[in-house]
């Protein structure tokens, strides 16, 4: 039986991609900043710090085992004129939405290098397609994710490792919501489903859908890939 970790997995598309792969019989662990609930599957950890990321490792490692798929959700956004940007704030939205990604991946990687197999999706974001105004720093950290998954998936292939992203696009989650409650969104999520090529609001269990494809043994010849989950928004 297969161990996954989700980071992020304590919300939105994170808590929907564990409840999938776990209703498809993996063992399943969470890593986000406040846990789903008290068991070792579900570790509090900032991704940002790879003290914490290798701790809650090292926890779900004792429960299941080696760990050989990851996906990772956590992520934060950030909306700012790009001139009102400070560094502090520039350098948080890259250190999560990045670097988060850099050390759960190399973290988890050990264990992948030794099975001879692995699956690593990386949930980027629809705005690195599109660009999206008052969020470079998202836009530039999220670019930056699909360039490492292009990147990676060409050094891990020889070793049975496939590496995908899947940028969402207009997710009903958490963030989409506080952005529409913070008026962030350029409209209300009802307003922008018009503008929608299939009229509706995406759903956690979409981009769940793609990512337990993604991590299939039917999706073992498809690495480096870019997988948007967006409505037709982004084509
Ligand atoms: P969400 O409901 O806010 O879930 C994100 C989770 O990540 C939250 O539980 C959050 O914890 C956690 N997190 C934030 N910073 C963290 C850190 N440093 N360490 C560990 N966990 C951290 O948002 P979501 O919409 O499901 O987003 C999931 C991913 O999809 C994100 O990477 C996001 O950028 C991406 N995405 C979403 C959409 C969309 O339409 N929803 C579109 C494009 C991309 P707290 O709540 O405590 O901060």
């Amino acid at each position: 039986m297969k161990n996954a970790v989700v980071t992020g997995g304590a919300s939105g598309i994170g808590a929907a991609v564990a409840e999938r792969l776990r209703s498809q019989g993996y063992h399943v662990a969470t890593i986000d900043l406040k846990p789903a609930d008290d068991g070792p599957l579900a570790q509090a950890a900032d991704v940002t710090d790879r003290a914490q990321v290798d701790a809650a490792l090292a926890g779900i490692r004792e429960s299941l085992g080696p760990i050989t798929v990851l996906v990772n959700a956590a992520g934060v956004d950030g909306f700012q004129r790009f001139t009102k940007i400070d560094f502090a704030e520039w350098s948080r939205v890259i250190d999560v939405n990045l670097n988060g990604v850099y050390h759960c991946i190399q973290a988890v990687l050990p264990d992948m290098l030794d099975a001879e197999w692995g699956r690593i999706v990386n949930i980027s974001s629809s705005s690195a397609h599109s660009g999206q105004p008052f969020m470079t720093h998202y836009v530039a950290a999220k670019s930056a994710v699909n360039g490492l998954t292009k990147a990676l998936a060409l050094e891990l292939g020889p070793k049975g490792i496939t590496v995908n992203a899947v940028p969402p696009g207009f997710v009903d989650t958490p963030m989409l919501r506080n952005a529409e409650g913070r008026k962030r969104l350029g409209g209300t999520v009802e307003e922008h489903i018009q503008r929608t090529p299939v009229r509706r609001v995406g759903r956690p269990e979409d981009i769940a859908a793609a990512c337990a494809f993604l991590i299939s043994e039917d999706a073992g010849y498809i690495t480096g890939q870019i997988l948007g989950v967006n409505g037709g928004r982004n084509t």
